[in-house]
Formats: C-alpha cells, structure tokens, sequence
C-alpha cells in the first residue's frame, strides 16, 4: 500500500422519511406487508398514469441538502432515467440530471480525532425500483418499494481510506437523523451505498478509471467491500496490468469477494431526458430560506459545543452527539443540574438501564424531570448516591414514578439525624475494638471498615459525610 493510496467516493441513497410516496399517495412504509399489497397505478407504471411530487419529500430532500452545506438553485427539475430491469415497470426511473435539487456542498468528518472536509458533488431526488428475489429458477417481484422516495446523495472522491469512506457513511447518517429527513434504518433498506474506488500512485493528482461497487446495505460491508477492491487493484497494479475501465461491481457478502457485473454505463447509456409530466421545480426564495432557518444544529456544532459548554472528554461529546434526542436529553439535565452528574447519571446510569431494557431515549421511562429531581435530591442529601443509582434508579424505570414520590413511599431518605447515626457508630465501634485500636495507633484505614459498618446496618442509608464526622467526635480525632 506504502506506494500507493486509494481514491473513494460513496453516493449513498437513503429513504427520505415522507408519510407518502415520491410520485403516488401510497404508503412510505411498506416495511413487512405483504408482497405488492402497497401499491397503486401510479407507483406500479401503468399507461396513463400522472405522477405527482409529493412536496414533504422535496422539503425533507432540500433540508437534508442544506444540513449538508449545499447550494439550493431556485429552479431544478426531474428526468428520466432509461434503462430496463424486471424491478422497474416503467422502464425508466425518475430523477434529476443536470437541474438537481441542489449542489457543491461540504461536511467535515472526525478520523482519528481528526477533522476532514469531504466534498457533497449534489443530493439530487428520484424514486426507487421495486424487488426482485430470487428463488432457485424463479424470480418473485414485490413492488411495494417502487415510487419510494430517494435521496441520491453524491460526494467528491476525498475520501482514501475505508476508515474514512466508513465515517463519512456513519456522518451522513446522523446529519440526515438530525434534519429529520430520514430515518436511516440500515435493517429496513433505507440506507444504501455504492463505492467508487480507484488506485493511483502517492503524489500523482489523476484520477485514474474507477470500480464502483453497488448495493452495500451496511457499515461493515462498505468497509469490507472496499478494503477488498483496493488490495486487488494494487494487485492488478503490480503485475503490470492495472485497472483500466470503469467497471461496475458487486460484492458478495459470504465470500469477502468483489465480482464484475458489468463495464460502467455512463450518462448517455441512460438516454436522459426531462420528464414530462411533471412541471419543473421553482422553489420561492423566501421558502428556501425559511427552510435554512428550520434546519437545527448539526452533529459536528453539537459536538464541538458540548466540548466547550459541558467540559467533556472527546468521547463522550461524541457519545451524546451520535443521537440528537439523546444530545436534548444530556443538555437539559446538564443545565438544570451540572454537566457532572448529568454524565454520571445519564452516560452511565440511563443508558445502562435503558439498553437492559431493549428501550432508547426516545422511549426512556425516566423523563428528564425526573432525573433532574433524583440528582438534586443527591445534592441535598435526601438520598445516598448509592441509593439514587441502585434501587431508586430501578424503581424508577420500573414504576415510571417521580423519584421523591418512591422515596417517600420506600422510607430511602438517607439518615442525616445525628441521633440516630450516633447510635449506629456507637455500636460499630463496640463490634469492632480491633479497628478502633488500629486508628488510634494512627492506621486511619481502619475507619474504612468502621464506616463500613454503618452503611451495612443502615441500609446505605446513613449520610456519610455525618457518619466520618460523628466517628472523629466519639474517637476524640
Ligand atoms: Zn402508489
């Protein structure tokens, strides 16, 4: 590899999250029906069918475009793509070309703590095909995708590494979840990349004839695919053979292998032309920019902020940036008590739980009201920290209760009556003279099992702060 280095670009195709269909009225969700059950004239092809744009879509599409740092031009419109495949019955699919939606963007990405401009060519929109399986000499066709709204979302070829080419994936991801535009679920297809990957000589600026691998549906694949066609480009390289045609590609899964599906179409194997039954697309000026205004802080602002604001390690801004509704979810417990015990409470506590669970944040039975009252009844001293994160934390996943209403109901406030907690060491002092000869002749590690003592009797309900101070008292420290 030291010779050379790889040349990456992904386009990635997500599902824009509409309620309905790019062109029909049909449902978005066509996950687990029945084959062909989620179909109608228009997603089907039929003759004389009027597609119609579905405007969530364009407004999702165009959002997911300026969270990207694109270009939206006033005017774009839609193509037609021509090609024929069993799982398009139109025989074409309908896109934009050279008017899309938007264009020449740019995201930053995190390598190595690093950061990374990786350049956005366009996020254009157009529908998807339906699916072929195959099955021994059958092939079974469900429609139900077709007419499923698209983002083609293309990036400049920066990227060098699968490492990279994986994290700008993962980044588009979560930008895409945080505009609200799509849902990315890997497992229901609705994310899908295509890598293009080429190898030349360290130094050289050329971009030499590129291998694009098609229909990665996962993280691990996309890395897997790529690290596999670089290895066997340099192979081809140094036997004196290199690749010279651009050449589209499948991967195999099982079998780690990239095989050759085809020699690479280009544009005009498409026979693009404008689509004319839909009207091209003017967007008003002053739409655009109130969409630029709806459009909310990004992951890598997020990021860098919660650095900042909540004084925390990379790793775990990074941690609660991976998901806006769990970013919420930290800053307002984190503003409302200290980024301290927000991280304690959330980052370790919540998320253990939650996960335990099989929930997430955004289904978290402990609201953050709740929480901020269980770290504020820790900072008065009505609860044990042990307590807040043991058996009143469980409670309240379980119960969904406010935290004070559980104290109250359990007896868990903790002991801070001089009183009693004098009774309590009076005893573990008589139960342990062992100790108590130790700290005198100064081993003050013995107090360790002194308080120890306590905290059992009491059921981790004695204030400790009380119990080392009544101990100091009763030994005349
Ligand atoms: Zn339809």
């Amino acid at each position: 590899m030291s010779d050379f280095e790889a040349v990456i670009g992904l386009e990635i195709h997500a599902q824009v999250s509409s309620k309905t269909k790019m062109f029909c009225g049909c449902d978005n969700d066509s996950f687990g029906k029945e084959a062909n059950t989620n179909v109608c004239p228009i997603c089907m092809g039929f003759p004389g069918m009027l597609p119609v744009p579905n405007e969530e879509a364009i407004e999702k599409g165009v959002k997911a475009a300026m969270a990207l740092g694109c270009n939206i031009p006033p005017h774009s419109k839609f193509d037609r793509k021509n090609y024929f495949y069993p799982d398009l019955p139109f025989g074409y699919q309908i896109s934009q070309f050279d008017e899309p939606v938007s264009e020449k963007g740019e995201i930053e990405i995190l390598v190595d703590g690093e950061k990374k401009k990786i350049g956005i060519t366009r996020l254009h929109l157009e529908n998807d095909a339906g699916k072929l399986t195959h099955t021994g000499n059958d092939t079974l066709l469900d429609y139900n995708r077709s007419g499923t709204p698209l983002m083609e979302i293309v990036s400049d070829p920066d990227m060098r590494s699968s490492v990279e080419a994986k994290e700008y994936a993962e980044t588009i991801q979560k930008i895409l979840r945080y505009v609200g535009s799509s849902d990315c679920d890997m497992e229901k297809g609705m994310m899908r990349f295509d890598a293009s990957v080429s190898i030349r000589k360290k130094g050289d600026t050329n971009l030499n004839a590129r291998a694009e691998i098609k229909n990665l549906n996962s993280f691990r694949s996309l890395e897997a695919a790529i690290n596999y066609e670089i290895k066997r480009q340099i192979k081809l390289w140094e036997a004196g053979a290199p690749h010279n045609i651009e050449q589209t590609l499948s991967w195999d899964d099982d079998r780690g292998t990239t095989q050759i599906m085809r020699t690479k179409e280009s544009a005009a194997d498409y026979r693009y032309f404008p689509e004319p039954d839909i009207p091209e697309l003017d967007i008003d000026p002053e739409q655009i920019k109130n969409w630029q205004d709806e459009v909310p802080e990004l992951p890598m602002v997020k990021y860098e902020r919660f650095l900042k604001d909540f004084n925390l390690q990379e790793i775990e801004a990074r941690f609660y940036t991976e998901d806006s509704k769990l970013a919420e979810y930290f800053e307002e417990v984190a503003k409302a008590t200290n980024p301290k015990s927000a991280n304690s409470f959330v980052g370790t506590i919540l998320i253990k739980r939650l996960k335990d669970a099989g929930k997430t944040i955004s289904d978290s039975p402990v609201t953050t009201a709740q929480l901020i009252e269980l770290i504020q009844l820790v900072e008065e001293g009505t609860i044990s920290n042990n307590v807040a994160k043991s058996d009143l934390f469980d409670e309240m996943m379980s119960s969904g209760k406010n935290p004070k209403e559980i104290v109250e109901e359990k007896g868990m406030a903790q002991v801070s009556d001089s009183g009693s907690i004098k009774t309590y060491c009076e005893a573990a002092l008589a139960a342990n003279p062992q100790a108590v000869e130790d700290i005198k002749n100064g081993k003050m590690k013995a107090m360790g099992s002194l308080v120890g003592a306590v905290m059992k009797e009491s059921k981790g309900q004695a204030n400790p702060k009380m119990v080392n101070e009544i101990f100091k008292e009763l030994m005349g420290l």
